[in-house]
């Protein structure tokens, strides 16, 4: 029987071994470990590749995004629209800048409905925070113009969609911030935790390198209650090798999403997401390949008797359903699909021989052949 990990760990380090060492031991033999020139360098490449004027590294995801809602003024008595269908951090970020998360539903592409977010509209709304799920950018235009008309900031949760993009303009720069992780599976990921921001607003810049620094200022004074919430130099250079490749590694992804929508397309049973270039206003990186399946429990079991890990996002819960972060939501799509959602293998080192065993596995089950 083949085995298929759902992921595979040790693979990150195998693919680019003697470059991660080689760059390990420069910044160790240098003794650069905050604050230095491989941080710098890899700012500018994140910012060079987005676009953005400013890149700021961080301690991880969830930082960047306190550090973003916080830098663009958002704290108490704002309420900020966050979609349920996330990781907890989107929400956490927002409560811990001292805001209040209003939980919106999502739609087929499992990203924000704007129709849901114009209805959770309050006269204490101050922001939305979009979140690009999965890799792919929710549809900015409509999103934009509901908070140009209402007057609310966008801080971009991007986390899972570094290189995707709306109509040519990158994920993390449809508001005055954006956000990104470099948690190990993240399509950029660093060996631990990692994050950034990314912003064209030089006030929010500079707040932001202040907030991660414990306030501390230009000039080293301190100039705000800050953290310490710094990108390590070490995963810096790390990411520096990564990002070489990077542009490779998501046109492998995209080739596998083709695979699967070849394969997959014709089971009535399944909603799969688009195809890459399937349309044309979305170019997706595909951090993840997330499918609805009906029996979704039956298909897991299926796989995994057959040696082929999948995982359900977030454990099977959405937001709205921690009863014990009491935020509640109207979010009827959400709810549904909490019974339906599944994520299929979707990394480099998934090969096409498993993308086609994966593909055959999933037929047999809905044509209920035991193989
Ligand atoms: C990964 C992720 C985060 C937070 O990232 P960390 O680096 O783990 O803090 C936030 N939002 C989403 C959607 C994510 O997938």
């Amino acid at each position: 029987m083949k085995k298929i990990p759902f992921f595979d760990y040790p693979a990150l380090f195998r693919l680019y071994q003697t470059e991660f060492v080689e760059a390990f031991q420069s910044a160790s033999g240098r003794g650069a470990f905050i604050m230095q020139k491989d941080l710098e360098d890899f700012e500018a490449t994140l910012a060079g590749y987005t676009g953005a004027r400013h890149a700021i590294g961080v301690a991880d995801g969830t930082m960047a995004l306190l550090i973003g809602l916080r830098s663009a003024g958002i704290g108490p008595g704002d309420e900020v629209m966050v979609p349920s269908h996330t990781f907890v951090a989107s929400a956490a970020a927002v409560h811990h800048a001292g805001a209040t998360p209003v939980l919106i539903d999502c739609g087929e592409d499992h990203l924000m409905d704007v129709a849901s977010a114009a209805k959770s509209i309050t006269s204490r709304t101050r922001a939305i925070m979009p979140v690009q799920l999965n890799g792919r950018v929710a549809n900015m235009d409509a999103i934009c113009a509901l908070a140009a008309e209402r007057g609310l900031t966008i801080v971009e949760d991007s986390c899972q969609a570094l290189g995707a993009k709306f109509r040519g303009k990158h994920a993390g720069r449809f508001g005055v911030a954006g956000a990104f992780s470099f948690y190990p599976s993240k399509t950029l990921g660093c060996f631990g935790d990692g994050g950034a921001i990314i912003t064209d607003d030089d006030v929010i810049a500079e707040s932001a390198r202040t907030l991660r620094d414990h306030g501390r200022g230009k000039s080293g004074k301190v100039e705000t209650w800050g953290y310490n919430s710094r990108l390590d130099n070490i995963q810096a250079a790390l990411l520096n090798v990564k990002f070489r490749y990077y542009d490779q590694e998501i046109a492998r992804r995209r080739s596998i999403a083709r695979q699967y929508h070849e394969r997959l397309k014709d089971i009535a049973e399944l909603r799969l997401p688009p195809s890459p270039d399937s349309e044309p206003d979305h170019f997706d990186i595909f951090q993840n390949y997330e499918i609805e399946a009906e029996d979704r429990d039956g298909l897991k079991a299926h796989l995994q008797d057959r040696g082929i890990g999948t995982i359900i996002q977030w454990g099977g819960y959405t937001i709205h359903q921690f009863e014990k972060l009491g935020l509640g939501g109207n979010v009827p799509y959400t709810e549904r699909m909490t019974q339906r959602y599944l994520l299929l293998p979707m990394n480099v080192s998934v090969d096409d021989e498993a993308v086609a065993y994966i593909g055959d596995t999933i037929a047999r089950f809905y044509r209920r052949e035991n193989a």
